[in-house]
């Protein structure tokens, strides 16, 4: 018995047949470049989520950096978001020359906390970038409350939670943006890189589409703007219609899993906690733990593989060096930090490896 920590091997024995014939036909009609699964895609993800538009991209990182850019944002701009999050999430602020301001996070959801938002707004300050971490929405009517009031943009980094809602609105559709990952280990996955940006706005629609293939115009060969080459492959396109036929239940799945990993560990770890309104992917099932090193060796003597989301915060990172920032500053997301761990989370994890999972945690604590 093997487990693995996200099992994308088994996923795509599950849909073999319909995603074989789906890539057999792009790799017939040779439409690698924005055939017209890219369209279908938009369409059948934009009416999911409920927004007017969806802008395919080459990845969720590009669509953090598109949606900044139909905002302007350029040097000297600060964009407020969490230290807890992926890197791409402050990457793009500062690739664009702006200036990421931190703020830290709920000790329940791991995600940016309101309250500390309108106290690092300057008169630089242009937007917020809310993640979404884990799965589980971040609180949007505070989040959008504060931005309203203060004239700022919000963008959600929805990379780890399409397909979750908050209050019954699904994920990607709760700000002014939304950007998702097709990563594949996200819970929607493609067979490589892509992304996709939701809005409502014709007019940031239209920019989009004309940033991501190189700001062309209204015929070939005019250039409306500079922009980009981010677009998401058609094979891609054609992988996703698939398993997006399939993802619903692999969310209820992932919830079964989650609720059996709750019900098994709760006594001895943090266990996620999911705030009222809210409906996670569990992109990841992380857990608080004592003595995290030594546990996560002798998981991984027992067979089973664990992941750190994430070992540092960016405000620590070399990278982010220059922003000035200290140990202490972010203390909630240093110590969530120091203690988190990701154990393995796929809709196809059985009851048996969950059980295997959990006493072999609990064997740990009893040693
Ligand atoms: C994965 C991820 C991204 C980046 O997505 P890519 O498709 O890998 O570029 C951005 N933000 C968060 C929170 C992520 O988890």
């Amino acid at each position: 018995m093997t487990i693995s920590l996200i099992d994308l091997k088994k996923q795509y024995q599950e849909y073999q047949k319909e995603i074989d014939s789906a890539v057999q036909g792009v790799v017939s009609a040779a439409s690698f470049i924005m055939g017209p699964e890219v369209a279908q895609l938009e369409q059948v993800l934009a009416t999911h989520v409920g927004c007017r538009h969806a802008v395919a991209c080459a990845s969720g990182t590009d669509a953090l950096l598109m949606a900044l850019k139909a905002y302007g944002i350029t040097a000297g701009d600060e964009i407020i978001t969490t230290p807890f999050t992926f890197i791409s999430t402050a990457e793009v602020i500062s690739l664009l020359g702006a200036k990421p301001v931190f703020v830290d996070i709920d000790t329940n959801t791991y995600n940016i906390n309101p309250s500390l938002i309108a106290q690092a707004i300057t008169s630089r300050t242009k937007g917020i970038i809310a993640v979404d971490l884990f799965g589980q929405c971040a609180d949007y009517d505070a989040i959008m409350a504060i931005a309203r009031a203060r004239g700022l943009f919000v963008i959600e980094d929805g990379a780890q939670s399409f397909g979750a809602s908050y209050q019954g609105r699904p994920a990607c559709s709760l700000a002014d943006i939304g950007c998702t990952s097709f990563f594949p280990a996200k819970p929607l996955g493609c067979f490589g890189d892509g992304g996709m940006i939701f809005c409502s706005s014709d007019e940031k629609a239209a920019y989009l589409r004309s940033l991501r293939t190189h700001g062309s115009g209204k015929t070939k060969y005019e250039h409306d703007l500079i922009g980009m080459n981010s677009r998401l492959d058609t094979i891609q396109a054609a992988v996703l219609l698939v398993k997006f036929r399939h993802f619903g239940k692999e969310i209820e799945e992932r919830e079964r899993v989650a609720a059996e990993y709750f019900h098994l560990l709760k006594d001895i770890c943090v266990s996620p906690v999911l705030a009222s309104g809210n409906r996670s992917t569990y992109a990841q099932y992380c857990i608080r733990v004592k003595d995290r090193a030594r546990l996560q060796e002798y998981l991984k003597s027992k067979g089973i593989p664990t992941a750190i989301y994430y070992p540092k915060a960016l405000h620590l990172q070399p990278a982010f060096k220059g922003l000035g920032y200290k140990p202490g500053d972010f203390l909630i997301s240093e110590q969530v930090s120091a203690d988190i761990l990701g154990l393995p989370m796929h809709p196809f994890l059985c009851t048996a490896d969950i059980e295997f999972i959990s006493s072999t945690v609990r064997e740990f604590y009893r040693q």
